[in-house]
Order: structure tokens, then C-alpha cells, then sequence
């Protein structure tokens, strides 16, 4: 599954979003057993209202959400790149995830301590962001001394590996994260094997008080700003709502939303912010027993697809019968899609689209 990692200062409010992000109803209700595999590791369901409108059509017994993980990263402090908090236990931690959430502390509270003794949450996203750039630099210096005598031996995989790490360098040495570097579709596969921390796609959340919940404050316009310089995205939040509201059931919190002026809850932006950041999409497979959500990154073919349900799908595959979601609802279910000439049969070489409700015939 993707993952995504929460990472953050001391105190900037993490756990409090964690907690709120793995107990809230919405997690829970899905049919997984297991919401928390580890206490810093959760599985939260990708909100979707589409899945009850065919749920409803095909009168499904059960909706079934897809998933993506969170894990808690404590221990960032100054200094982490050498080895100060959980140092490099931490970045161990990063690099294992797909993408960051940078949870930055936007709300005033003499009564919590700033590690740093002030609010700046561009300052502490410049902190962080070093500690990345100094641990990512270190693990060139070493990545590129040991392919050194590959090198010599003129091995190809090797010295593609060498290129683009003096990329990614050059990029640190000039006081950038490696994300600022282009490279090709070609090279991709190999740069994301490279798992350098700064080359992970960003989130910020900018952790509000609670009466800004809805409107964000002073601090959370200048991260938006910073942001949007860098081409990443911004999520305005308050943990401590949102850690009420995941304690409460379902028509209490939508009461509680309203009476806070927002629309829908933060984590369900948060995590909505998470997929879109990821490039991932939904398609569903519908049935009476089950309406059912399921992840593929864009441009996924397929066979590709239908793997994700089951390895035996993409071996055997033969074709994936295909109604689009709009066609779906238009038509009240397939017999109507059908009906006005909006079922179709696709091959191998079919990309799928987001909201496809996909059925496979494969050879098992
Ligand atoms: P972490 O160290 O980043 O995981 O931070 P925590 O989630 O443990 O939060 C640190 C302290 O800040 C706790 O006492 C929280 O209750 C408090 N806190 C978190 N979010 C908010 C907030 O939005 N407003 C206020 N006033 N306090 C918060």
C-alpha cells in the first residue's frame, strides 16, 4: 500500500493528528481488522462518496473503502542528521514512505512548548527541510564512493545510478532539495530506487487553533505562500478538532462540523490532500455482495489493475469489462449503461481511468 509519513517538530501537534486520523469512525467502520498494525502505523479509509451512490444502485451488502497508511515519525529535532533524537532511526523511518505530510505548528499556546522558544513555522519547515538536505548529501557522498570502483568496471546500471546522484547533489550543494531535479520518464524508475529523502513529494499541514479552523490564521497564509513558491501542496487543520470529532459518532460530528463552519473534516482533506499528492486514483468493483474501492497510481494499465486485487488477475488476464462512473449512475446500474451503449470491453493495452467500475475475465 502507499504510505505516507508524518514528520514535524516536537509538539507541533503529530500524535494528536495521528490518534485522531486512526480512531476516527471512518477508520474504524471499514471491514479491516486491524486499524493500528503498529502503535505509530495506521490504516485509514480514502473517503469517497461515489462508493454509496453504486453501493445504493447495486445494492450492495457491503462498502468496502480503499486504504492508506500513516506513520507517526516522532524524534526530528536539530541536528537529527547527525544523529541527535532518534537520528537516523527517523530517517530510516522517511525513507521507507511514499510521500511526506510536514505537520507545522501554526497555533499560539503559552501553555506548550516550542522547542525553538517561538512560532515560525517557515523557519521550522526550513529546519526540518535542512536536516532532510544534510542526510541526503551524507548518503550520496557514501552511495557514490562505493559505486567508485563499479564504475571502473564499467557496469551500466552503475554508472546510471552515479548520474543521477551527482544530480540530486549538485541540487543540495546549492541549497535545494532534490525534487527541484528533472529527470526523465526513463530515469525514473531508477531515481525513485535512490529513495532520497528531499525527493519525496510535501504536504504541509499547518496545525491551527481551533477558532481558525475554517479560515486558517496570519501563520498558515505565509506557509500557503511558501508552498505554493515550491509547487507543494498546503492542508489547514486543527488537530485538537479533530481529535474531538474522531471520539464522537458519525451524526454528532457532522453536527460539530457544521456548528465549526466547516464542511467536511480536516482529516478527510488531509487525506483526500495525500492521494492527490501521491498521483493516485480509485476504481470499484460492484456487485450485491460488495462495492468496493481499490488504489492504482495514474496510467496504470489494466492488467496492472486488476493485480492489485489479486496476482492470479494480471497473469491470467484476458479483457476488463468497463463502465465509467457517470455512465454508471446515469444508466442506475450496468443493465441501463448497457442499455445507452456505455459498456465496454477493454484489452490489455487499456489505461485505466479514475472511477472506472471495472469487471475482469481472466484465465485461471
Ligand atoms: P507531537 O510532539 O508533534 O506529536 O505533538 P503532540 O500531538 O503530542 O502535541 C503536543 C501538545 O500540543 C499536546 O499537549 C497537544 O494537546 C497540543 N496541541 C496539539 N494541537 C494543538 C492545537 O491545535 N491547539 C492547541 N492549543 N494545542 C494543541
Amino acid at each position: 500500500g502507499f504510505k505516507m509519513g508524518i514528520v514535524g517538530l516536537p509538539n507541533v501537534g503529530k500524535s494528536t493528528l495521528f490518534n485522531a486520523l486512526t480512531r476516527t469512525a471512518a477508520a474504524q467502520a471499514a471491514n479491516f481488522p486491524f486499524c493500528t498494525i503498529e502503535p505509530n502505523v495506521g490504516e485509514v479509509a480514502v473517503p469517497d462518496p461515489r462508493l454509496e451512490k453504486l453501493a445504493a444502485i447495486a445494492g450492495s451488502k457491503q462498502i468496502i473503502p480503499t486504504r492508506m497508511t500513516f506513520v507517526d515519525i516522532a524524534g526530528l529535532v536539530r541536528g537529527a542528521s547527525k544523529g541527535e533524537g532518534l537520528g537516523n532511526q527517523f530517517l530510516a523511518n522517511i525513507r521507507e514512505c511514499d510521500a511526506i505530510a510536514h505537520v507545522l505548528r501554526c497555533f499560539e499556546d503559552g501553555d506548550i512548548t516550542h522547542v525553538e522558544g517561538r512560532i515560525d513555522p517557515v523557519a521550522d519547515a526550513e529546519t526540518i527541510e535542512t536536516e532532510l538536505m544534510l542526510a541526503d548529501l551524507e548518503s550520496i557522498e557514501r552511495r557514490r564512493a562505493n559505486l567508485a570502483r563499479k564504475l571502473k568496471g564499467g557496469d551500466k546500471e552503475s554508472a546510471d545510478q552515479d548520474r543521477l546522484l551527482a544530480l540530486a547533489q549538485a541540487a543540495l550543494n546549492d541549497g535545494k532539495p532534490a525534487r527541484t531535479v528533472a529527470v526523465s520518464a526513463d530515469d525514473m524508475r531508477q531515481w525513485n530506487m535512490l529513495q532520497l529523502l528531499t525527493a519525496k513529494p510535501v504536504l504541509y499541514v499547518c496545525n491551527v487553533e481551533e477558532s481558525k479552523a475554517a479560515t486558517g490564521n496570519s501563520q498558515s497564509d505565509r506557509v500557503a505562500a511558501m508552498a505554493k513558491a515550491q509547487g507543494a501542496a498546503t492542508v489547514v487543520i486543527s488537530a485538537r478538532i479533530e481529535e474531538e470529532i474522531s471520539q464522537l459518532p458519525e451524526d454528532e460530528a457532522a453536527m460539530f462540523l457544521e456548528e465549526m463552519g466547516l464542511h467536511e473534516a480536516g482529516l478527510d482533506r488531509l487525506i483526500r490532500a495525500g492521494y492527490e499528492l501521491l498521483g493516485l486514483q480509485t476504481y470499484f468493483t460492484v456487485g450485491p455482495k460488495e462495492a468496493r474501492a481499490w488504489t492504482i497510481t495514474k496510467g496504470t494499465l489494466a492488467p496492472q489493475a486488476a493485480g492489485v486485487i489479486h496476482g492470479d488477475f494480471e497473469k491470467g488476464f484476458i479483457r476488463a469489462e468497463t463502465i465509467a462512473f457517470d455512465d454508471y449512475i446515469a444508466g442506475n446500474g450496468e443493465a441501463g449503461a448497457k442499455e445507452a451503449g456505455k459498456f465496454r470491453v477493454e484489452g490489455k493495452t487499456y489505461e485505466v481511468k479514475d472511477g472506472d467500475v471495472l469487471h475482469f475475465l481472466f484465465n485461471g
